[in-house]
């Protein structure tokens, strides 16, 4: 069985290198957090799915602008 593809916004929470057992304050809202997100820092699944898109808004954003300019 395959895993299926990951839309390149989300990631694959159910890896275990997302979870720890040891709560520590989320990089976003400073709440304690057992996930981590991709870069292994602490982080809610919300927060950095929320970051997550806000980065592509940005980066859709900006890269509109340069176009346009
Ligand atoms: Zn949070």
């Amino acid at each position: 069985m395959t895993t299926p593809d990951v839309p390149p916004a989300l990631l694959d929470w159910r890896d275990s290198s997302h979870w720890s057992r040891t709560p520590k304050p989320c990089r976003y809202c400073g709440t304690d957090a057992y996930t981590r997100d991709s870069r292994r820092k602490a982080a809610h699944k919300t927060c950095a799915e929320q970051a997550l898109a806000q980065q592509a808004a940005d980066a859709a954003e900006a890269y509109d602008a340069e176009r346009l300019a």
